[in-house]
């Protein structure tokens, strides 16, 4: 159900700005360490039990795992909301317009508490540096919604190759961006921002959920949420793919990480639009909704987080992401996280060659 506000992207920045209170100031950043808000635990708010699904057949590990996943995203969207209503959000400055928020760590301890708990040896890699308990900002007592798994994709079970049945918790790692694009949703633009989880599996990125808590329907932002899914060579869902002028190029870029490489890139290809937008799910998502073309990051920056959910959706809808060189990336648990040669992101693999030429030099 979409539930259209009744505020102009503009006014609704100035909302929240409302709801959050002065806690998005710069002043009231808070210096160097997490601040946690509650002292709830979030084990005694949910126990594994509630979530335990009984199904017919017992569906593959791959299956299982990404079904999960997107139940899971779908109980951050209310995480989200419910922080933004508590109104303080505790920023921890980690550098250069690189931002930590209370919903940031709320959501990363709560995917961890879900996959450590349902699949024990599944490695699990995330942004946040929290050493701190579990913990949850809410001071009430959390109803967590039980875990539903998507029909849709526990459907997938039928289309899956003996290789994706025999993938074992051992093979996984899965890559968590708690909040993707924190910094544009400190400043109040609400729509550059997603959940992402990724799961590699030998070194790969195969499955992915980009979790889209507020987007614009109609050209209006939009409180639904949606939660687009993918699961490379087998399937995607949670949106309809659309194109983009095909006589045109346009391409999405960052907002707030630009450097002269980029800028000298744009000179060089001379796109006939250039959209700059934060975060590198919202990206992505600008490309499946047929805004862009590719998006292009030319040097380092993003993180395996920032790109393994990407890569398995936008990959299993037939598009590409890779390094400028051409290479994909690998999501081995033993790798340095740092994607030190950029990305270039399509659809149509036929325009990723302009990419690499551009960057080739
Ligand atoms: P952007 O396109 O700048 O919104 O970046 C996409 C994602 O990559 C966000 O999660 C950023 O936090 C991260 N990122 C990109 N560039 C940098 C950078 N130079 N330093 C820290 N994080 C970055
Ligand atoms: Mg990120
Ligand atoms: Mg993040």
């Amino acid at each position: 159900m979409t539930e259209a506000l009744s505020f102009s992207p503009a006014r609704l920045g100035r909302l929240y700005r409302f709801i959050a209170g002065e806690s998005i100031s710069r002043t009231r950043v808070v210096s160097s360490v997490p601040v946690y808000l509650g002292n709830l635990n979030i084990r005694r708010a949910t126990t594994m039990a509630e979530h335990e699904v009984k199904l017919d057949k017992e569906p593959s590990l791959i299956v299982h795992l990404l079904s999960t996943l997107v139940g899971v995203a779908g109980n951050c969207d209310r995480l989200i909301k419910e922080i933004m209503e508590l109104g303080e959000l505790a920023i921890v400055d980690k550098g250069k317009n690189d931002l930590q928020t209370e919903v940031d760590r709320s959501i990363q301890v709560f995917v961890k508490h879900f996959v450590d708990n349902l699949f024990p040896k599944v490695t699990l890699i995330a942004e946040e540096d929290i050493n701190g308990e579990t913990f949850c900002s809410n001071k009430e007592a959390w109803k967590w919604e039980p875990l539903k798994l998507n029909p849709e994709i526990l459907a997938l079970e039928d289309k899956l190759s003996e290789d994706f049945k025999d993938i074992k918790q051992d093979d996984i790692v899965v890559w968590v961006d708690p909040l993707d694009g924190t910094f544009e949703f400190t400043e109040g633009d609400l729509e550059h921002v997603t959940v992402m989880i990724g799961i590699a599996v030998k070194g790969q990125a195969l499955g992915g959920v980009i979790h889209h808590p507020f987007f614009e329907v109609e050209g209006r932002l939009s409180k639904a949420s949606r939660t687009i899914w993918g699961l490379k060579g087998v399937g995607y869902g949670g949106c309809e793919i659309k194109t983009p002028p095909d006589d045109k190029l346009i391409v999405a870029v960052t907002k707030s990480h630009s450097d002269p490489l980029l800028e000298a890139a744009l000179k060089k290809l001379n796109p006939d639009g250039i959209i700059r937008v934060g975060g590198a799910g919202n990206k992505v998502l600008h490309i499946i909704d047929g805004l862009a073309h590719a998006y292009i990051v030319p040097s380092r920056g993003l993180k395996r987080w920032d790109s393994c959910a990407c890569e398995a959706v936008l990959e299993a809808m037939g598009g590409l992401i890779t390094d400028i060189r051409g290479n994909h990336y690998s999501y081995d648990k033993g790798v340095h996280p740092s994607n030190d040669h950029g990305l270039i992101a399509v659809l149509d693999k036929e325009k990723h060659k302009i990419f690499i030429e551009l960057f080739r030099d």
